[in-house]
């Protein structure tokens, strides 16, 4: 008996020595209308928003475990907006050692959002990273986004085209860009054709939203892809989608 218990903590130590030693891919959850996207590597994830629909948490939970429940993870918040921060204290409670990497302050007095400074998060001790863009002036927290660029991927947020003008001009790190993440679900005041002419290299456009309730992504939004040949994957026909942008 005791030999076969020994067998079986090294069979088991075994799995776990196994298991891939190197881990890079993006999962958009499938939340609904919202935003949570998350950059998985072999020690940490990368969780950009953690918003969403109400009762959606739980769709995705099982699988968040085994991505990142034994990892450290850190979180970068686009703008105080529910459906992007909604699932924060899910996450929190779900997941080890999750850190602001960052979090935005326009719109921080408001009462949901202090329901989230109250879990008393603390920050990421590692060197702090830099949205891609951040406004300084901001008239609502849509246009207060941060956009945030990483391993290929590009997500805007909410961020709309009137300030799309001013972070897609002229940047050369945007010509690596292969995944959108598509600005405010698809809206049609987001990627605008100034934007997609800055992403020669685009592969694919995904759009975290829900055509049955919210109307997006909108036809306009999706006529725009089209004419630059680019496709749109939706969360709501795909479920969770998983990307690798490492080819
Ligand atoms: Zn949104």
């Amino acid at each position: 008996m005791r030999l076969l218990i020994i067998f079986l903590l090294i069979t088991l130590k075994m799995g776990e020595l196994q298991a891939p030693l190197y881990e890079n891919f993006w999962i958009v959850w499938n939340i609904g209308q919202g935003q949570w996207v998350t950059h998985v590597t072999s020690d940490a994830c990368f969780h950009y928003d953690a918003g969403g629909e109400p009762g959606s948490f739980k769709r995705i939970r099982a699988k968040l475990v085994i991505n990142c429940g034994r990892k450290r993870n850190e979180l970068f918040l686009s703008h105080w907006d529910m459906d992007h921060f909604l699932h924060i204290p899910n996450l929190a409670k779900t997941v080890p050692r999750l850190c602001w990497k960052f979090k935005p302050t326009y719109g921080v007095t408001k009462a949901s959002a202090k329901k989230i400074l109250q879990l008393n998060l603390k920050n990421c001790s590692a060197t702090p990273v830099a949205p891609l863009w951040l406004p300084s002036i901001s008239r609502t927290t849509n246009e207060s986004s941060a956009v945030f660029f990483s391993d290929r991927v590009l997500l805007p947020g909410d961020s709309p085209t009137t300030q799309e003008k001013f972070w897609a001009h002229n940047r050369s790190e945007l010509l690596a860009t292969k995944v959108l993440i598509l600005g405010h679900h698809g809206s049609r005041s987001s990627t605008g054709t100034d934007l997609l002419n800055q992403l020669p290299n685009l592969i694919v456009a995904v759009a975290s939203s829900r055509w049955v309730k919210y109307r997006h992504p909108h036809p306009q939004t999706l006529m725009r892809l089209y004419e630059k040949e680019i496709p749109v994957l939706r969360t709501e026909d795909w479920g969770n989608i998983i990307l690798r942008t490492q080819f």
